[in-house]
């Protein structure tokens, strides 16, 4: 993924963060002006942080949803887009706890430290 970094005519700027399979954003900006200035910039090291939530259907005849109180982690090397997720899910107050832990920390840092907290299996998922 890249950060896209446009500025109209008009001098409205804005910040995108785009997939790299995305093609470059060409629209005018939202107040009809042309855009003059485009640059693409590269993330940083630190790697992304999210917290999925576990909630899915466990009745597809009533609709009822489990695993409502549950989350799992996952970490993501902006560049790469390599990504882990946890094998485990946990609640509110632990995943917190990780994120706490886990935010400042490069993709291959986190991993490192992944593998100290036994936080399940690394599952490496390429997008
Ligand atoms: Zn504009």
């Amino acid at each position: 993924m890249y950060w896209l970094e446009s500025e109209c005519t008009k001098g409205h700027w804005w910040l995108q963060l785009l997939p790299n399979n995305e093609a470059d954003v060409t629209d005018n900006c939202t107040c009809g002006e042309t855009i003059i200035i485009e640059r693409k910039l590269k993330p940083g090291r630190l790697a992304m942080i999210s917290i999925i939530p576990a909630e899915r259907e466990i009745d597809s005849l009533t609709g009822k949803l489990g695993n409502t109180k549950d989350f799992y982690f996952c970490i993501e090397d902006m560049r790469t887009q390599n990504k882990v997720i946890s094998h485990q899910s946990f609640n509110i107050d632990e995943i917190l706890n990780l994120t706490k832990r886990f935010t400042g920390l490069t993709f291959d840092q986190a991993v490192k430290t992944w593998g100290l907290r036994k936080l399940g299996k690394l599952e490496t998922q390429r997008s």
